[in-house]
């Protein structure tokens, strides 16, 4: 008996070893194909896993679900299973060699990864007690310059530091005035060395039972701790900037949707400083942002924006560097001066010309409800808007070429931008705010906002440790 399985296992091993010998024949790859075939192997390819993938000139970027990698002599094929469109689809040799990019889909994520990640987020916002702050608590004013702007804290603030704040917003005013944006009547910036939120502006103006007049709030606090962020000048003009924004144009205006807003906040304090790296409170003396190169850091932690494929959902900072980029490489294409008298016209025609943007993507059948998506749209509509608005300027030629590789560069289209531009018209609503238009006491409309906020986190956080002991 044992003899018998001996002789049964030598010849297994003969046939195992004789079928070996012909998978690593075919496996190889041609030369013209091998470095392509090696790397897409590389990426080791996991069935059933999701990628996202885009294709040259196209704005839509694909989710697909990998099914299998084949080659033959002549060409290297990829199959997927494209889940939204329910079918199959399979890519050739030459169509990989265009693809800009595959990207392993991280952003689904387990039922108990998004609890556990929603856990922390309500957390911050319970500790987060923004609110009450604003509303209730009686501040120290460290500093206040011509009436319009205050600087107030805790008794444990330094009024030297709330001087030099109110120094710098003044002449950070100054610059962003003359280039014809609008500052609201009083600014309250609240210095702050304890709170959970990091630095933040409040749209809207707001009332403090202390001081009972409508006023514009920046909030300097730590990031994440790091005191630094209080005295950071570019994080108090990127805070700053929103609320210039929010003073110049109504809340529907399109410079007013949040990444925009962030692009715009990032690009005023960079535009400013002349020097692209905000918040350089990092430990190792790195930026927070980089909108040159388009990197976010957070002490070890580092967030590339390098391609459309790098927009992660919720990530309104790291992905305004897409927008806050191009604003940069404009100014160093025309040069600083010229962008200061032609950044106000151009976030002018960015709300104007968008609802004729929106009508082009609807008669294209192409409107999503996908938020990446979206914003990849809002990429493309602020490159044909500059492309449109650089039209009547003499450096027209130099910003189309910086324009044009900027949109090889992301995988965007040319003609197609072009096209995108020529039919983008002006619409007759106004997105000017007006300060007459006095905002009702927002006292009482605040106070319930705060509690029912307070009442939703608390009853989610019910809902999320509920369903984290049924997944257990
Ligand atoms: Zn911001």
């Amino acid at each position: 008996m044992p003899c018998t399985l001996r002789s049964m296992f030598k010849y297994l091993i003969i046939i195992l070893c004789t079928i070996s010998l012909y998978f690593p024949i075919k496996g190889k790859a041609q030369p013209v194909c091998s470095s392509l075939f090696s790397s897409l192997q590389e990426s080791s390819f996991q069935k059933g896993e999701t990628y996202r993938v885009q294709l040259a000139g196209d704005p839509v970027i694909q989710t697909l679900k990998f099914r299998e990698l084949h080659q033959s002599a002549e060409q290297v094929s990829i199959k997927f299973t494209n889940s939204r469109l329910k079918k199959d689809k399979i890519y050739k040799e030459d169509e990989i060699a265009n693809w800009a990019k595959l990207e392993k889909d991280t952003t689904s994520l387990s039922v108990k990864e998004v609890l556990t990640e929603l856990k922390d987020v309500l957390r911050v916002m319970l500790l987060d007690t923004s609110w009450a702050q604003l509303l209730v608590r009686p501040y120290r004013l460290l500093a206040k310059n011509n009436k319009t702007v205050e600087v107030v804290g805790d008794l444990k603030n330094s009024k030297k530091i709330g001087q030099k704040i109110a120094n710098n917003l003044d002449s950070f005013d100054k610059t962003m005035m003359k280039m014809g944006f609008k500052k609201p009547s009083i600014t309250r910036v609240i210095v702050n060395n304890s709170s959970a939120s990091g630095p933040h502006s409040i749209g809207p103006p707001v009332i403090n039972i202390w001081s009972p007049k409508l006023k514009t709030v920046i909030v300097m606090n730590p990031l994440f701790g790091n005191k630094a962020a209080v005295e950071s000048e570019s994080i108090l003009y990127h805070e700053r900037t929103h609320s210039l924004m929010h003073s110049t144009y109504t809340i529907p205006a399109y410079v007013n949707k949040s990444f925009m807003n962030e692009a715009i906040a990032d690009f005023g304090a960079a535009h400013m400083l002349n020097n692209p790296q905000i918040g350089k409170i990092n430990k190792d003396n790195t930026p927070l942002r980089n909108i040159e190169e388009r990197v976010a850091r957070h002490e070890g932690d580092v967030n590339r924006r390098t391609s459309l494929l790098d927009i992660r959902s919720g990530m309104n900072h790291e992905n305004s560097m897409m927008i806050s980029n191009i604003l940069w490489k404009l100014r160093t294409t025309i040069g600083a001066e010229m962008m200061s008298n032609t950044f106000k016209p151009l976030l002018d025609n960015l709300n104007t010309y968008h609802k004729s943007y929106e009508n082009f993507i609807k008669t294209e059948n192409r409107k999503t409800s996908d938020k990446i998506q979206q914003f990849i749209y809002d990429i493309e509509y602020v490159l044909a808007v500059i492309l449109k608005t650089s039209k009547t300027w003499d450096s027209h030629s130099k910003v189309r070429e910086m324009l044009r590789e900027t949109i090889y560069d992301l995988n965007f289209n040319m003609s197609r931008i072009e096209n995108i531009s020529s039919k983008l018209t002006a619409s007759t609503k106004n997105f000017n705010y007006n300060s007459k238009t006095k905002i009702p006491l927002s006292i009482i409309p605040i106070t319930i906002g705060a509690y029912k906020s307070i009442v939703q986190v608390s009853f989610l956080f019910i809902v999320v440790d509920i369903a984290n002991i049924i997944l257990r």
